[in-house]
């Protein structure tokens, strides 16, 4: 099975299917779902094939074919761009009527636009603060096996810096202000080995998103003041990549082959506790040669003896801990690949821990969600909150309501209840499901989550077999499947009114940067038959989706594009601190019926503002004026922005550039990651009140303050893309890709989500892209297949090893075509009186997915180094939990991990030194939040690919192999210089070519006759009539595809300066802005446990 294999494109989800009576899937074959019920109930609809066979991918679909759209006309070359004497405002040359629009009556102002907001969710969690001198140097003090290793050395951070002595280790240095005092591309190197810990050295270390995270050029961030368009060559660098200038430091000290210590540590094979009688032996997470405790074993960690003494620094001796015997991801993804990638996982069974995400499967529902939609860290939850607090594992589910689901398993079933709407249990409200027990025959029904006792309604009844089960079990979704969908009555709808159709705003900034590098003819050209794509139902020959314009600089432009028009007519909004809507008839129009008004109108713009030399920008009052427009259509919708600076502009939301790396590693450093006025937090509570969802495309020439200017697509279930630099022939792939599939994606519109629980446990905590106003309901304007929410969960009483625990996530939304949905999915947990269960059955990737969002949230409120801390500090204490209570007793020398947590070491240390967490020096403050909203919505395996990068070797395999080349782990020692590899991370794509590459390779696949003549920094291979060309072109498809955003291809060359790009996601290794090797910090975690232990 391929779950990304290419789909024919139907744009649209959730079409309703014939209505039939009958409930036969074959899974259900011979069950007595053949008996047919004796008592008619409501219809439901079949599969809803509209969700599966939405395309995967924005790729794999052939696009709107309109080629590539005339780029060639908008290119002036940066800064060189011809523009007119026309002053500022003075471009309406276009549309046949221009008319200066006054309010109309009775629009409805825009409030108190600077009013923070409350409830705002993504600030919870307060960090404590950060440990004192003196903690570090006690914590310092215990560690012995820094010298022994390769050395992790402590630094302020907590013990993972930049090698050192220990020597120099006493806890107080002085690391805050020197890492953002060198201008960026102008940081001294420092060497390695003299790095002083708690200072992160100031050299480069490449972007985690190398295709658009180049600084500009111009250096410096644009004065607020600055106006005027820019002159000839005074900014916009080239490609975003290829600037070797950013690329200056030494290459990274990497582990020399052949110099590791063979033998290292010496895990006990695990056993039987006596203490424990239900304890199965587990295969336990112990590697390397198995052997038992050796007192005078010399390994890299120094026995009892010497732990805990204050004795000084140890001698560095040459031995180093061998990378191939510690825990590989690769191997443990191999083996669950080999293991568990041939059955299809069946969900009938509670508790079940599934797959791993790299593992292609295919599920089958009997009754729990598929792990497509539920996720948990665990699926076996301790029974009090005492045990849970002891082995500090986190109790979280990552939910995907609206998954896209691959081809070979059926949407979830559309059950119409009718008038009566769908049966829910009178107290907790939760819905029918298969876990709710019926009795007395059949009248009534116990809740199984609060336990309370409801009466059958009559036209619901059915009659129970001898087990106790209703006989039409199999003939109904709600009784026999995780997943499923009700249509909902009026009564779930806003104003108990049925919703209208929602509506598509593209909104399109004209200022001079848009205007030049010729993005908005681009956009327009693309959207003259992207336009044709627009989501639909099923069945429906046409999108029932109406679409508006909107251009703008410091003033708006509203467009009526009314079918009855020969041509558009524009009209100005200039008053934007009081935004109205100039138009209601004519603004959200059908596409057919309008299209040649709408082709007029893309054809026009990028003509009006051609000669613009307007630069400010406006931002909140272009969705403030979008969210309007769907208020007075009384829809909602989705905003499309695309937008291009800083909004320096004399308006609400106005920003001014507060970007400054001096805040780094200071106690100020959240601040950079925090909106900088209330506005935006205001703005996006209205606009969730109204379901209008904003995605914002972003193509910055230099900071644009991301941190505020996400804010509402964050809260609004929205979408952020950025484009640095952007220019068209380097970026309209990437651009245009990523558009297709947005506007064609799945999306649900003004979405309440509510997860409910049995007793003993309860939600107490979400992350992801929505808003909440109170602790249980999320509200999301809109909701895609991509978006995840995280729930985490708490005890509050005692749990029962016989009943488990059950999840239900309740999602309701508006279809595209404005059809109220319910959709439910069902999770059963076990629980567990003992820890090993626990243990046993966790998944560490969502454990890493879980943590990452806990810490990218937690760096708007505290320290970035109390972030990290807590974050070590909690997997310390997990795995010490598990030595103490699951582990048979053994040497304190040796480290030994749980089966299932054994990559949790690996994982961690990646997000550690992930961007957000520590930032290198030419990772811009923009990209810093950028990436820290979208991995607040990532689902598991996105995170895992993003964190821990897949390398792909390209010339090992065969080359008629149509498979998958097997990953190697990303690490500098695994690269071959006769080789060339794929990397991604789901955001980036690498093609590394090593310097002794074979010449006929080097020939086909890019065309010249030496490794020398490669251009570095290529981003398209030439299409070559050859096997391997075929080969590796079909590999970088099949990878995008699998992802939800387009990765961009960056070919780099060993020892070249585009290397270091490269490098920085190689995550095993040492990182140039102070994250430790995994080496390194495997050996910082065991001396964590073992301190926790003694
Ligand atoms: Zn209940």
């Amino acid at each position: 099975m391929n779950v990304n294999q290419s789909v024919p494109p139907v744009p649209s989800f959730g079409q309703p299917q014939p209505v039939y009576p009958g409930y036969h899937q074959s899974s259900y074959g011979g069950q007595s779902g053949s008996t047919a019920p004796t008592i008619p109930y409501g219809a439901y609809n079949g599969p809803v094939s509209g969700y599966q066979q939405t395309p995967p991918q924005g790729m794999s679909r052939a696009p709107p074919s309109s080629g590539a759209p005339p780029t060639s006309t908008a290119q002036a070359p940066c800064g060189q761009a011809a523009y007119g004497q026309f002053g500022q405002g003075d471009v309406q040359n276009g549309p046949s009527s221009t008319v200066q629009m006054q309010r109309l009556p009775g629009s409805q102002p825009f409030g108190s636009p600077l009013a923070p907001v409350g409830n705002q969710p993504a600030v919870l969690q307060p960090y404590g603060p950060p440990p004192t001198s003196a903690q570090v140097t006690a914590q310092l003090s215990g560690m012995q096996i820094s010298g022994a290793v390769a050395p992790a050395p402590p630094s302020s951070g907590l013990g993972y810096g930049p090698p050192t002595s220990l020597a120099s280790a006493s806890g107080s240095f002085p690391n805050s202000g020197l890492y953002g005092s060198y201008p960026q591309g102008q940081a001294p190197p420092l060497s390695q080995a003299q790095g002083h810990p708690g200072i992160q050295t100031p050299q480069r270390s490449a972007p985690s998103q190398a295709s658009g995270f180049t600084p500009p050029a111009s250096g410096g961030p644009r004065l607020p003041s600055m106006t005027g368009p820019l002159l000839p060559g005074q900014s916009f660098g080239g490609p975003s990549v290829s600037q070797p200038n950013h690329v200056s430091s030494p290459p990274p000290q990497a582990l020399p082959p052949g110099t590791q210590m063979t033998g290292p540590l010496g895990p006990l094979p695990p056993m039987h506790s006596p203490q424990q009688p239900g304890y199965q032996p587990q295969q336990n997470g112990s590697f390397g040669p198995t052997r038992g405790p050796q007192p005078n074993y010399g390994s890299p960690y120094p026995a009892a003896p010497t732990f805990g003494s204050q004795s000084g620094p140890q001698p560095l001796p040459p031995k180093r801990l061998d990378p191939d015997a510690i825990p590989s991801p690769i191997q443990v993804i191999e083996d669950d690949r080999n293991n568990r990638g041939t059955e299809p996982f069946v969900t009938g069974v509670r508790g079940q821990v599934p797959p791993l995400v790299t593992t292609n499967f295919l599920v089958k529902d009997q009754g729990n969600a598929s792990p497509r939609y539920i996720r948990c860290t665990s699926y076996n939850i301790p029974c009090t909150s005492d045990m849970a607090k002891q082995a500090q594992v986190p109790l979280a589910a990552v939910i995907k309501p609206l998954a896209r689901l691959p081809p070979e398993e059926a949407s979830p079933y559309v059950v119409d209840h009718g008038e009566s709407g769908p049966l829910r249990c009178n107290r907790c409200k939760a819905y029918m499901c298969p876990f709710m027990q019926f009795i007395e025959g059949g009248r009534r029904f116990q809740c199984c989550f609060c336990s309370c006792i409801n009466d059958v309604p009559p036209q619901y009844f059915q009659h129970l077999d001898h087990t106790g089960k209703r006989v039409d079990a199999y003939d109904r979704p709600e009784l026999s499947l995780g997943s499923y969908e009700f249509l909902a009555t009026v009564d779930y709808c806003k104003n108990s009114k049925f919703p209208s159709p929602p509506a598509f705003i593209f909104m399109i900034d004209v200022s001079y940067n848009a205007i030049r590098t010729g993005l908005v003819r681009l956009l327009c050209e693309e959207l003259k038959s992207l336009l044709d794509f627009l989501p639909r139902e099923g069945g429906a020959e046409e999108s029932a989706i109406r679409v508006g314009f909107v251009t703008y600089n410091k003033v708006l432009h509203f467009y009526n594009v009314k079918s009855s028009l020969a041509q558009p007519q524009m009209m100005v909004v200039s008053d934007v601190a009081d935004m109205f809507v100039p138009l209601l008839d004519g603004f959200l129009v059908n596409v057919n019926e309008s299209r040649a008004v709408i082709t007029s109108l893309l054809d026009q713009i990028p003509e009006m503002f051609a000669d613009t030399r307007e630069t400010e920008t406006v931002f909140v009052p272009v969705i403030q004026a979008g969210m309007e427009a769907l208020k007075a259509a009384e829809c909602a919708g989705k905003l499309f922005l695309f937008h291009t600076s800083l909004p320096i502009a004399e308006a609400p939301g106005k920003l001014k550039n507060r970007d400054d790396r001096k805040l780094i590693n200071t106690d100020k450093e959240k601040t950079l990651f925090q909106p900088q006025t209330g506005a935006y937090q205001t703005l996006a509570k209205e606009c969730v009140a109204q379901g209008c969802c904003v995605d914002l495309f972003l193509f910055p020439n230099q900071y644009v303050d991301v941190a505020t200017l996400s804010v509402v697509p964050q809260l609004t279930g929205g979408s952020v893309y950025k484009y640095a630099c952007f220019q068209v022939e380097n970026d309209q792939e990437r651009f245009l890709s990523d558009l297709r599939r947005d506007v064609q994606k799945v999306v649900g519109f003004d979405a309440v989500m509510r997860v409910r629980t049995s007793t003993g446990i309860r939600a107490v905590d979400f992350f992801g892209a929505f808003y909440m106003s109170n602790t249980t309901d999320v509200e999301l304007a809109g909701l895609d297949g991509d978006k995840t929410v995280t729930v985490e969960f708490k005890h509050d009483d005692r749990l029962n090893e016989e009943s488990g625990a059950l999840l239900q996530c309740a999602l309701l939304y508006t279809s595209c075509a404005g059809q109220r949905r319910l959709r439910i999915h069902n999770l059963a947990l076990n629980c567990c009186t003992q820890l090993a269960d626990l243990y046993r059955n966790c998944e560490t990737d969502t454990l890493i997915n879980y943590m990452a969002k806990f810490a990218y949230r937690g760096v708007l409120n505290s320290p970035v180094k109390a972030v990290r801390d807590t974050l070590i500090t909690q997997c310390a204490q997990i795995l010490a939990c598990y030595r103490k209570n699951c582990a048979s007793p053994s040497s304190a020398g040796q480290l030994i991990l749980p089966e299932c947590m054994k990559l949790l070491p690996v994982y961690l240390n990646c997000v550690l030194k992930s961007d957000v967490l520590q930032p290198g020096a030419e990772i811009t403050t923009d990209d810093r939040a950028y990436v820290r909203q979208l991995v607040t919505s990532m689902d598991v395996a996105e995170t895992n690919v993003f964190f821990y990068p897949r390398l792909l070797p390209l010339t090992k395999s065969p080359i008629e192999s149509t498979t998958e080349p097997p990953a190697v782990r990303a690490s500098e020692e695994r690269l071959s210089n006769g080789d060339m590899y794929l990397l991604e991370n789901g955001l980036n794509l690498f093609l590394w070519v090593g310097a002794s590459v074979q010449q006929g390779v080097v020939q086909s696949l890019f065309s010249v006759s030496s490794f020398s003549q490669i251009t570095s920094g290529l981003s398209v291979l030439p299409v070559l009539d050859n096997p391997l060309s075929k080969k590796v072109r079909g590999l970088i498809d099949s990878l995008r595809a699998q992802r939800s955003r387009y990765m961009k291809l960056i070919v780099v060359k060993q020892e070249d300066k585009l290397e270091m790009l490269f490098k920085h996601f190689l995550v095993e290794d040492k990182s140039l802005s102070g994250g430790a090797s995994y080496v390194d910090f495997l050996c910082h975690m065991h001396k964590e446990i073992r301190q926790l232990l003694s």
